[in-house]
């Protein structure tokens, strides 16, 4: 059975493990969490990163940076991972679901603007498979209403909007370092702050409401409680996983990218000839090759797909149930139809994606997709 997932091992990870529990300091916030940090802020020009221990906790603690309350309304697009909503409804806010757009299952950037009522807060977006949401409509919308853009950039390591890194737009970004990521450390994420106003109360946030970041940096001298905040900083052990990862972050983006081009080439033919549609990435955004998916016609044909592909032993698989329609959403709220979420929950499938994905492999993969259509 060829895998849907791989988890990829640069091969440092344990040496710079051992480096952190031979240093004598392996809570968070030592060495190898600085290297990460710089390493964040030198090659994306973001202006603060933080890790935390997961994408889920740095949108939880996103939520509290933007001091979201009940009677708050929050937009998230409906097809995405639960942590995207969840984070905000654990404040109290109401979420307020948006659509896809028709030909990606991001955000449809041109129907926010109509979901903004005087309660609106935020705005998160999904940068779905990496590819950028059209941030300069966003934007507009926000600055217009004086609303809070938060960027789940979860699935979005280098990539680009406009030549500018994604996680670098809103007031807030989120990264992950799930397994699942191009890049990992079994559990991880990243926080992004880009608003001048919210860093440093970031950090306090970021450390159990304690200013203790600050005083480590000799801007204060104590440090005691100060604000609400949880543990959301990674162990160095965490840390030092992550760092191997990143000083090879170029080499698994290329072999990802070669990857992700042969998918594309080849199953191109189908796509001509209407039986599927490949990915759109858009002229303003960049591939960061996160996944590699097809979208088939209806929900049958996909999961005729998903066994055709199995009974072949290619382990492939669809995505997200759109969010309105989960049973904890309408226990409180009204439904409302979603049609290019349900579209992309029915007919979305991906592909087997992973940095030792083979040659072979891959070729064996797309002869199946395409002898599904025989
Ligand atoms: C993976 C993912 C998350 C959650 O990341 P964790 O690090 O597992 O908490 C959130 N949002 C999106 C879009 C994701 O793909």
């Amino acid at each position: 059975m060829i895998p849907f997932n791989k988890p990829f091992l640069v091969g440092k990870e344990t040496q710079y493990i051992e480096e952190a529990v031979l240093s004598g300091k392996i809570s968070g916030n030592g060495i190898f969490t600085k290297k990460c940090h710089t390493f964040f802020e030198k090659e994306y020009h973001l202006k603060k990163a933080l890790l935390t221990t997961s994408c889920t906790d740095a949108l939880e603690m996103a939520a509290i940076l933007l001091n979201i309350g009940p009677g708050d309304e929050v937009i998230v697009p409906s097809y995405t991972f639960v942590s995207s909503a969840l984070a905000f409804v654990r404040q109290g806010a109401k979420i307020v679901f948006a659509d896809s757009r028709d030909d990606h299952p991001g955000i449809n950037e041109s129907k926010i603007e109509e979901l903004v009522t005087p309660r609106t807060k935020a705005i998160v977006v999904v940068h779905y498979a990496g590819v950028a949401c059209d941030m300069d409509i966003v934007m507009k919308v926000a600055e217009k209403h004086g609303i809070f853009v938060v960027e789940d950039a979860a699935q979005a390591i280098d990539s680009f909007y406009k030549g500018k890194p994604l996680g670098g737009f809103g007031h807030i970004g989120a990264f992950s370092f799930h397994e699942t990521k191009n890049i990992i450390s079994g559990e991880g994420g990243l926080l992004t702050i880009n608003d001048d106003n919210l860093t440093s109360r970031s950090e306090i946030i970021w450390e159990k409401g304690t200013n203790r970041a600050a005083f480590f940096k000799g801007e204060v001298d104590k440090y005691g409680w100060v604000d609400t905040g949880s543990s959301f900083l990674p162990s160095e052990l965490v840390a030092a996983f992550l760092y191997a990862q990143l000083e090879r972050l170029s080499e698994i983006q290329e072999k990802r990218k070669s990857i992700w081009k042969a998918y594309y080439s080849e199953l191109l033919t189908l796509e001509t000839q209407g039986k599927i549609k490949l990915p759109f990435i858009p002229d303003y955004a960049t591939n960061n090759a996160h996944m590699f998916y097809i979208v088939v016609q209806n929900i049958a044909q996909r999961d005729r797909m998903i066994s055709h592909l199995k009974t072949k032993g290619v382990h492939a698989v669809f995505h997200y149930l759109s969010l309105h329609k989960s049973k904890f959403y309408l226990q409180d709220n009204e439904y409302k139809e979603l049609k290019n979420a349900d579209k992309f929950s029915d007919c979305l499938i991906r592909l087997p994606f992973f940095f030792e994905l083979e040659q072979m492999q891959l070729g064996y993969i797309i002869q199946q997709v395409k002898s599904f259509y025989h």
